[in-house]
């Protein structure tokens, strides 16, 4: 991972353009959601989306990943390529989407329900959301890495769940993972200190079982070591007079599944209007 680049509040402003343009992206596969439809059909909506609003993808052909989403149901955790079997009712699917824009990154992700979804699943999508913003409310001047990750944590294990080691957040700008590491388990008061200017991916990925994951042999899909269901969910924050400020938003997701939310008005100086 590259160092860390601290942003000026130009170029944070840059970066919500990016942030949200793969929020509205999100927003817009919300709709399309639904049993019988394909990875790869949301894939190809998303690309078109994203170039109709003069975005880049920002995950195709970085590393030489095959398309523009990360598409990982039930228990793949992330890294999933998008395929032509269609979705079922019951089913979840982490989306994890990148874009450049003005020359920045925005990526986020989140877990959606394919139709009607059994309630212990529901509850690992609700609790893994939950843990983002506990961990993006330790993103506070004064704090350390190690204490949004003992959040994220401690929440996610009282609750049962496994926290995947393998795989962290990170610092986002120019370049798609910059430093910091950002993992989702640690100890309180310990690793790098936040810093004014800091933008980070924060994303939990939290299993309904164990933490331990393995890998396909196509290379890229993670999933789950004992085949139960994993969720993953990705906010960019940038941290800003000493507090965390969103620049991504899920309330395009919430606007079209019509969800009423409030979750994301401590995480944002003034109110967004979408
Ligand atoms: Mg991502
Ligand atoms: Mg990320």
């Amino acid at each position: 991972m590259s160092e860390i680049v601290l942003k000026t509040l130009e170029e944070i402003e840059l970066m919500r353009e990016s942030a949200l343009i793969v929020s509205k992206t999100l927003g817009m596969l919300a709709s399309e959601i639904k049993p019988g439809v394909s990875t790869l059909k949301l894939d190809g909506l998303a690309e078109t989306f994203l170039r109709d609003h003069k975005a880049e993808p920002g995950f195709l052909g970085l590393y030489d990943f095959p398309n523009t989403l990360c598409m990982s149901p039930n228990s793949q955790v992330v890294h999933g390529i998008p395929s032509k079997e269609p979705l079922k009712e019951g089913d979840i699917i982490s989306i994890d989407c990148g874009a450049l824009k003005n020359g920045f990154y925005g990526d986020h992700a989140y877990t959606f329900a394919v139709g009607e979804i059994d309630s212990t699943v529901e509850k690992l999508l609700k609790v893994t959301k939950t843990s983002l913003y506990k961990g993006i409310d330790k993103f506070r001047e004064g704090n350390r890495i190690g204490d949004m990750a003992y959040a994220i944590q401690h929440y996610c294990e009282k609750e049962g769940y496994g926290v995947v080691r393998e795989l962290v957040g990170h610092g986002l700008g120019k370049i798609m993972h910059e430093g910091p590491e950002v993992p989702n388990y640690g100890k309180r008061g310990q690793g790098k200190k936040f810093q004014e200017g800091m933008v980070l991916a924060i994303e939990p990925m939290i299993n309904g079982g164990t933490h331990r994951i393995k890998q396909l042999k196509d290379g890229w899909t993670i999933l789950t070591a004992d085949g139960k269901a994993s969720a993953h969910f990705e906010h960019d924050v940038a941290l800003i007079d000493g507090k965390p400020e969103l620049l991504s938003t899920f309330q395009y997701i919430y606007e079209a599944l019509g969800i009423k939310s409030d979750e994301e008005i401590p995480f944002r100086k003034e109110p967004l209007i979408i």
